[in-house]
């Protein structure tokens, strides 16, 4: 059986001296890890040799990449830049990036082709508005995404969120078994059937037994509650 990820997007949280304290608190709440798991820790460029240097337990990932090897692009990070810190997964497409640092889905399937290039393994966040829901579109509007984001990518090689936006950071958190439709329908679209596929939106303590108990679900991607280390580490020993 795939393992289940449980992986924490810090999004531009956490300095040095807090990514290390959170590592040192975090280690001894998560070991022995269960074998089915697998943890991903994305913090902040910054703390990520921090965080490489005591991975193992679990895996270090970024929250975007370039598709340049180097470059004239301010404010960027290569590829190359990341696989030198050891890092193994790239959050991509995240609809953060794509509302606030106009992100498209071509500039998401550039990054994604990058990643695979250097051996990262992307998580590609696709997702729904609040808008788009209400007016019925949720399911034509992530087939759109993955269509095109994935256009000449490896599907072996590949993680995908679903990540409603109106559940990010709302504490409204889509209910387990509508994520579950939805993580159905994004596997059956693209049409590899052991493509792990994560649900991310105000996962936390309280709801993250109800949603791995989903048939469909592989994993959480969680933002808020991942900064803390108690309840973190609740989500990583959920209880299966
Ligand atoms: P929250 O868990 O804070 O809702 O964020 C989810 C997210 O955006 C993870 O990438």
């Amino acid at each position: 059986m795939a393992r289940k990820v449980l992986a924490g997007n810090w999004k531009m949280h956490k300095t040095r001296g807090e990514a290390r304290a959170f590592v040192e608190a975090f280690l001894p709440l998560i070991e022995p890890l269960a074998a089915d798991r697998l943890v991903i820790l994305c913090g902040p460029y910054t703390c990520l040799d921090i965080l490489s240097a005591n991975a193992g337990p679990y895996a270090v990932g970024a929250q975007n990449v370039h598709w340049e090897n180097s470059g004239a692009y301010t404010g960027e990070i290569a590829p190359v830049m990341l696989t030198e810190l050891g890092v193994l997964y790239a959050i991509v497409g995240h609809s953060e990036r794509r509302q606030y640092f106009n992100e498209t889905d071509a500039t998401v399937n550039r990054r994604l082709k990058a990643a695979q290039a250097h051996d990262l393994t992307p998580i590609l966040c696709v997702g729904e508005s609040e808008a788009l829901r209400l007016a019925g579109q949720t399911e034509s509007h992530i087939r759109f995404q993955l269509d095109h984001d994935l256009k000449d990518i490896d599907l072996d090689r590949l993680i995908v969120a679903y990540e409603p936006i109106w559940a990010i950071g709302t504490g409204k958190t889509c209910a387990p078994v509508e994520a579950n439709r939805i993580i159905g329908l994004i596997r059956e679209h693209v049409g590899q059937a052991n493509l792990p596929v994560l649900y991310g939106g105000s996962c936390n303590p309280g709801n993250i037994d109800a949603i791995m108990a989903q048939d469909k679900i592989d994993g959480v991607l969680v933002g808020g509650a991942s900064l803390e280390v108690q309840s973190f580490a609740r989500i990583v020993n959920f209880e299966a």
